[in-house]
This record gives C-alpha cells, sequence and structure tokens, in this order.
C-alpha cells in the first residue's frame, strides 16, 4: 500500500477540521501522528476488502511505502540522484493548489472544458496615439505583464517590435518584443506576457530575460506589487476591478464568450494557479531515453492491450518535462535535505550526515580558524516528496533494495503488473524508468491495463457523484465468487455496471452446487483417480471419451487464454464446460449408471469418473470462484496431499495448493466430440419439438432419423438406448432416408440427417393450429409496431443507439420464429 499523501492528508485535515481544528494547531508531529492513527483504520479496511474478495497473496509480505525499509530506499534513491545532479531546487512556474496549498504535478490538475470570456484589452503605446491590443481570459494577470510578445513574421507589428508601452493601473512601461512562439492567429496577434503567473509565458521571460512580478499569492489574492487598489483583493475580485477600470479609460476593446479548457485541482477542483516557487526538481532526459529505449529495443514492457496503450506510454515519455518531485505536505517521506544558517544545502541519508557535510565545508572555507567542537545548526527541508517518487521504486524497494537481497534476485523482475489506464504515467513508466536506473532491468514484462466499471449510465463512479458501487454490498448479495468471476469477464473493456450479471453468475454457483450434490450424493465407494481420465480408448463409452476430451480441451484453451491474460474468454471457456458440458449433458448421461441399485464394478467406475472429473473441473474454476470451488473440493472423496502441486508436498490438502489442470493432447479425441455432437443436437432438436408442440412430458413418441452417412447411423445407433431414454422416446428408428408421415414434426440435423416426430395421436391438430395461429398473429402485431418506431425518424435519431440496435434485433428474432410457426402450421395440414 502507498501512503497517498495528498488524499490521506486532506481526510485526516478534513476530520480536524470537524472538531474546529487545522494541521497547524497539532504541529507537525502531532499531526502526522495522527495520519498514522487513521492510516491504521482504514488501512485495515482495505487489508479486510482485500482478505474477503480472496485475493491469494502472500500476507506476509505486506509492505507500506513509509515502512522503515522502504524509506530507506527512498532515501537511498534521493541521495544518489541528487549527487548524479539529476536532482536539483529551482525555480520553476508550477501548479499551485491555493486550497490545499500545495504544489501538484501536470498529472494532478484536471482540465475541463468551460465556457468563459476573452477579454480585449487596450495598451497605449508610448509618445504616440496607437494602442495595441491583447486579447486575455485572466485580465488580472495584466498587472503582473512585463511585455508584450508578437511573431517576428507578423506584418501587423513589425514597426511596433522594441516599442514601449505604457501598461494601464501601473503606470510602468513595458516593451513589445519578437518571439517565434506567439501564434498570429490567435485573439490580435500580440499577447501579454505575465512571465510570473503562466508556463508559457515563464519560458518566454527566461527567454528574453523578462522580470518577474509576482501579483497572485499562494491563497490566490493579490499581492502589494499589484498596486494599492488590488493588494489584498481575490483573484475574481480582481478581475472584475481591471475590466472595470479598463472600461472607465476606455481601454476594454470587447469582451467575447469564448469556451477553454481550465485547470483545476484533481481532489479539491479549486482552479489551479501558476505560480512560481522554489521546488524539487528531477531531471527526466536520462530516465526517459532509458525508457524509449527498452521500448524500441525489446518492445517492453508489453501492454494488454497493445493499442492504445503502447502509443500513449511512448508519446508521453517522449514529451516528459522535469518531474516537480517536492510537495507542501506533512504526511509523506520528508526530503533528506538539511540547511545550514546561511541557506547551504547538504543532502545526505541522516541529519548527522549532513553535519559531518557541514563541518567538512566550513573548515575548508575557514581552514585553520575553525572553531574546535562546532556544531553547525542545521534545519530540514520541511517539504515531503511526491507519494509517487516511493510508489516507483515499489519494485524493489520492498525486496530488500539497496540490500543485494535473494528477493531482489528471485523475484525482480515480475511477470506481470495488472493496473488501470489512469495510472500508466504516475505510475508503471515511472517504476519502469526507476528499476532500468538502479537495477538495470525492466521491473515487469508485461502490463495489463484492465477495463473500467463504470455506473449503470456509462458514468464513471466517483466519490463526489455518489455514483459508485461497494463490493461488499454485492458480495453480501450475490456472493465474492459470483462477483469475481463477473468482473474477471469484463477483460480489458469498459462495461456499465449491472447486477443482473451478477446475479447470472450466482445462479452458475447455484447450478455448481447443486450438480456437485448430485456426485456426492452417489459416491459411495468413489474416489478421486486421475488414473480413471487416462485410460482412455475404445473401452469406454462414448459420452466418457467425450467428457475427458472436453475437460481437457478445456484445460488447454484456459490456460491458453490465461496465458493472453483474454480473461473474457477464459470465463466463457470454463462457464460452458461447467453448465453444458458436465452439468446438463454428462451428468445427464451417466445418471443410470451412478444411480444404479447394484454396487457393481460398472458403478463404481462410473461413480469414479464422475468424482474424478468434477475435482478437475473445480480446479479449472478455483481461480475465478474460490470459495465455493475449495468449500466442495473439502467434501471430495479421496482428497489427498497427492493432488497438490509439487511445490507444496507435504502441506494440508487444500485446492488452493492444488496443481493447475494440465492438457494431456493424446486424450483430445476430435472423433468422440464429433460424435457426441451429433447425439446432443439430435437429442436438443427432438425436446424443442416437443416442447413446440405442447407434447405432453410424460407422452413418449416414436423418433424417426434418417442419414444418407453410415458413420452417423451408427453413432445414433451405438447411442440408441441413451437417446431413447433422454428424449422419452417410444422407439428409434434409424434409416437411410427419412420415412415419416406427412403430419410430423421435423428438424435437420448436423452431417444432413434429418430427424422426425409423427404427431398423429399425440396432440390435438385442430386445436395446436388454432394455438399456433394465435403466437403468429401476436407476433405480427408486435413486428408491425417495432416497424412503424423504426420508420419514425424523430426515434432513430433521438433514441440512445443501444435501443435502436435492441429493436431490430427484436425484429430478426420475430421474423425467424414466424418462419418456424409457419412450417410447424404447414406440417399439421
Ligand atoms: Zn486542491
Amino acid at each position: 500500500m502507498d501512503h497517498a499523501g495528498i488524499s490521506t492528508q486532506l481526510m485526516v485535515t478534513r476530520e480536524l477540521k470537524q472538531e474546529g481544528l487545522t494541521r497547524h494547531d497539532l504541529g507537525r508531529e502531532h499531526f502526522v501522528e495522527r495520519v498514522w492513527q487513521w492510516k491504521k483504520e482504514f488501512g485495515g479496511q482495505i487489508i479486510n476488502q482485500m482478505r474477503r474478495e480472496g485475493v491469494s497473496v502472500d500476507w506476509s509480505r505486506e509492505k507500506f511505502t513509509m515502512d522503515q525499509d522502504l524509506s530507506r530506499a527512498v532515501c537511498e534513491v534521493f541521495v544518489r540522484l541528487y549527487e548524479e545532479g539529476m536532482i536539483y531546487r529551482g525555480n520553476q512556474i508550477v501548479n499551485w493548489c491555493p486550497n490545499d496549498q500545495t504544489v501538484l504535478s501536470d498529472l494532478e490538475v484536471q482540465k475541463d472544458p468551460q465556457p468563459g470570456k476573452l477579454y480585449y484589452l487596450q495598451y497605449p503605446v508610448s509618445l504616440s496615439n496607437r494602442r495595441v491590443t491583447v486579447a486575455t481570459t485572466r485580465p488580472e494577470t495584466m498587472l503582473g505583464d512585463t511585455a508584450v510578445a508578437v511573431n517576428p513574421n507578423d506584418e501587423r507589428y513589425r514597426d511596433l517590435v522594441g516599442a514601449t508601452l505604457l501598461l494601464p493601473l501601473t503606470g510602468r512601461e513595458i516593451s513589445v518584443i519578437a518571439d517565434e512562439f506567439v501564434d498570429p492567429e490567435f485573439g490580435t496577434g500580440a499577447v501579454k506576457v505575465t512571465p510570473a503567473h503562466d508556463p508559457n509565458d515563464y519560458d518566454l521571460g527566461v527567454r528574453h530575460n523578462l522580470p518577474q512580478v509576482v501579483v497572485i499569492d499562494g491563497h490566490a489574492k493579490m499581492t502589494e506589487a499589484a498596486g494599492s487598489d488590488f493588494a489584498g483583493l481575490d483573484r475574481y475580485q480582481a478581475r472584475e476591478k481591471v475590466v472595470g477600470k479598463f472600461e472607465e479609460l476606455g481601454l476594454l476593446e470587447k469582451v467575447v464568450d469564448y469556451e477553454f479548457s481550465i485547470s483545476k485541482c484533481e481532489r479539491c477542483k479549486t482552479v489551479i494557479e501558476p505560480l512560481i516557487s522554489t521546488q524539487w526538481f528531477l531531471r527526466m532526459d536520462q530516465l526517459r531515453d532509458l525508457a524509449l529505449d527498452l521500448v524500441a529495443r525489446e518492445q517492453k514492457p508489453r501492454f494488454v492491450p497493445e493499442v492504445p496503450y503502447e502509443k500513449v506510454y511512448t508519446n508521453w515519455l517522449e514529451n516528459l518535462r522535469d518531474w516537480t518531485i517536492s510537495r507542501q505536505l506533512w504526511w509523506g517521506h520528508q526530503i533528506p535535505a538539511w540547511y545550514d544558517e546561511s541557506g547551504n544545502i547538504y543532502v545526505a541519508r541522516s541529519e548527522e550526515e549532513a553535519r559531518k557535510q557541514a563541518i567538512g565545508a566550513y573548515s575548508q572555507m575557514h581552514g585553520r580558524n575553525t572553531q574546535p567542537g562546532f556544531v553547525p545548526k542545521l534545519t530540514q527541508d520541511a517539504d515531503v516528496l511526491d507519494t509517487w517518487f516511493s510508489s516507483a521504486l515499489w519494485p524493489f524497494s520492498t525486496l530488500g533494495w539497496p540490500g543485494e537481497t535473494k528477493d531482489l534476485e528471485t523475484f525482480y523482475p515480475t511477470s506481470v503488473l495488472v493496473t488501470g489506464r489512469d495510472i500508466i504515467f504516475l505510475w508503471v513508466s515511472r517504476m519502469v524508468m526507476m528499476g532500468l536506473k538502479f537495477i538495470g532491468k525492466e521491473p515487469f514484462e508485461d502490463v495489463f491495463i484492465t477495463g473500467t466499471i463504470l455506473d449503470g449510465r456509462g458514468q464513471r463512479m466517483s466519490k463526489t457523484k455518489m455514483n459508485g458501487v461497494d463490493p461488499l454490498d454485492v458480495f453480501d448479495k450475490y456472493g465474492v465468487d459470483a462477483t469475481r468471476i463477473m468482473l474477471a469477464s469484463v477483460g480489458t473493456t469498459d462495461v456499465r455496471w449491472n447486477e443482473k450479471q451478477v446475479e447470472s453468475y450466482r445462479n452458475f454457483a447455484n447450478k455448481i452446487w447443486n450438480a456437485a450434490r448430485f456426485c456426492l450424493l452417489n459416491a459411495e465407494g468413489a474416489s478421486i483417480n486421475p488414473e480413471t481420465l487416462r485410460a482412455g480408448g475404445p473401452d469406454l463409452a462414448l459420452h466418457d471419451r467425450w467428457i475427458i476430451s472436453r475437460l481437457h480441451k478445456t484445460a488447454h484453451d484456459l490456460r491458453e487464454a490465461l496465458r493472453r491474460y483474454q480473461f473474457h474468454e477464459a470465463v466463457q471457456t470454463i462457464y460452458h464446460f461447467f453448465w453444458d458440458d458436465f452439468c446438463d449433458w454428462y451428468i445427464e448421461l451417466i445418471k443410470a449408471d451412478v444411480t444404479a441399485e447394484a454396487a457393481t464394478t460398472l458403478r463404481a467406475e462410473a461413480r469414479t469418473r464422475l468424482i474424478t472429473i468434477l475435482e478437475q473441473a473445480l480446479r479449472l474454476l478455483h481461480p475465478f470462484m474460490p470459495y465455493i470451488t475449495e468449500e466442495l473440493w473439502q467434501t471430495l472423496p479421496g482428497r489427498e496431499a497427492r493432488l497438490l502441486h509439487k511445490a507444496y508436498s507435504g502441506a494440508e490438502p487444500t485446492i488452493m495448493l492444488s496443481a493447475y489442470p494440465e492438457s494431456a493432447t493424446e486424450l483430445i479425441d476430435e472423433r468422440a466430440e464429433w460424435e457426441m455432437h451429433a447425439v446432443i443436437d439430435l437429442v436438443s432438436r427432438v425436446r424443442n419439438i416437443r416442447s413446440e408442440m405442447n407434447i405432453k412430458p410424460g407422452e413418449r413418441a416414436p423418433v424417426l432419423i434418417g442419414s444418407p452417412d453410415e458413420k452417423l447411423r451408427e453413432v445414433f445407433s451405438a447411442s440408441r438406448g441413451q437417446i431413447a431414454r433422454l428424449v422419452r422416446a417410444s422407439d428409434v428408428f434409424i434409416t437411410e432416408q427419412l420415412i415419416a408421415p406427412r403430419a410430423s414434426a421435423r428438424a435437420v440435423l448436423v452431417g444432413g440427417a434429418a430427424v422426425a416426430i409423427p404427431l398423429e395421436g399425440l396432440i390435438d391438430f385442430e386445436q395446436e393450429r388454432q394455438r399456433l395461429h394465435r403466437e403468429l398473429d401476436k407476433l405480427q402485431a408486435e413486428a408491425g409496431k417495432l416497424q412503424a418506431q423504426l420508420a419514425n425518424p424523430n426515434f432513430v435519431k433521438r433514441a440512445p443507439a443501444e435501443r435502436v440496435k435492441e429493436v431490430r434485433e427484436r425484429i430478426a428474432d420475430i421474423n425467424q420464429r414466424t418462419a418456424q410457426l409457419e412450417q410447424t402450421v404447414e406440417n399439421l395440414q
């Protein structure tokens, strides 16, 4: 866990506010103590949530960025980078939050497009009647202007370059300068330059050696330098006053509506004030090149999905600026820099080391005159480091670095980092850069970027909008397992939250539970025995060869999907196997064998096979649904230590430590799969017919099968008993050509075969025809209404695209169903 500097400090500050206190009332030491208390409480909550989610990690290795060993790594990195000249202290224009009273990195600033105004202000040219008009969204900053800039190629202003302007309201004189940076297309082509309050103007000011006049302070109030009329005013009050005065003087040319993006503090939403301040910076050029080089040379890290994240990552690196690493907070790693009374800086691993440096510096300066026993007075820098500075070191600071530990050797680099796209820059890129710099190797091979769960209307969930979903509530309602597998199925796409999906996986859990209960009720004399699944061959019944093949194919596909981080595909694979193949078909097919009264070898073998397949299926499902699979696994007869992964031999038997099923390709039996598929297809079609034609469940009907393919006839014939049982057939006839009375319900099967059920005597034709006609009428009426909706251009234009798609799909469904029903009516003539 990281210490989330600003957020955490904000939470505790809010708590204090309710008690009528500020952090300054407590003082630094007590405030930090208070934050530790808060962290204990809420950090514990996060851990408990993770445990409840079934997160399976080595809990003995829990780490926190402010732990002593991690703090040591932070200090070490800072000192080394300082000694290399990569960390420096300097003036920069920074993003300042006037509310939180701290600097923010570009990544902590949110840009919102917002309607505003563009003010056209006129500055008189000295000793002339001319005026130069500048356009600005922030007129109050004109009080700090130190130049007006134009593009050197702009004909309109060529003769004015070098001229002096009288800056209204201030009595100061400023000059017109030429700079390529100025866009002649924007506003009037002449721009005011306020080096102290705008990042671009700051750079321009440095290029032209312009003075910096600070007119706004850290609380967003006007300073003395703004003049006595304005000093002490809030920046927005000052704006009104400036505009009013320009109007009075006849120097306000016009005001136009203008939409522009406004920078706000990501956390408290206060509008950022760009201010010049002294901060600590980390030079990024060397680090950036290390990371870019790794992409170019080894295509690492590998992003999943690759598009668009690899490009997003490299583009960002290419445009990287120096990183402001100091924060005006109390909660965090205090910067390991000390100042003596003359303001000299000593960066060191400890105060003691800093003092030694200071004494060394004094004796060098004063030579023999240094007083013996002289102890310089040192003060540590009050600022702390950006939280992401310590987070950037996470892959190695947690493994004992700077020590050369066994852990580091064993676990660095890791295989994959799973994260959200909003911290690719803040965290991922910085871990890569720091890992390359200090370990000489990338910290992870792959980066998996998860999808985001949006609210029901497609909005991002946020604390301020209160549109979030508490996972614990969902766990209570549907279970952790259902929630986990649903979230896994999301993969890398963004999806709207829909409880129905969790509910459907809860039903899946029930299905598994019931299937397992059936197996256990018929498990007497059986015991898990993986050998029974290896003995394939023609001795086994078709359904056994088929399920063994399906199991191995599922294990193969699942491993493959997980290897490629295709979690959606993985979930679909195991879901289909468990629900359809295992529960719906296999259990049906072996029911007679395992429930037989007599305790025969056949029954014992069938039971053992069933339990063994269930055991393998549970293992495959375990990472997605850990609780139910463990619960059931523990009740299986024959669960033993030998099922565990060899790394855990000797441990208590638990599914958590069992080996993940391997796929034995020699047991994938395409022939059996094809044959079983034909039988399943036949049984499904006949069942469909029975329900379509309203044949009473207790009624036995003959089933007529025609197949020109001899192989297929053999397959049906071999499974005749199963087929008859599963579709309640009075008899099953298999011929080369389908021979059936006219009044039969028919269906086409795979492999060119066909099936028919003679209806004479089974149903009342007249009654059935009427029922079908009624249903057809109802469908036509519904289709008519939907067609009318689609014909209405307003509906198509205004309804959400999803709704329009739904309507189109429903019409297609109706058409298909109508064709089926018409065929049936015809058969009943
Ligand atoms: Zn803020």
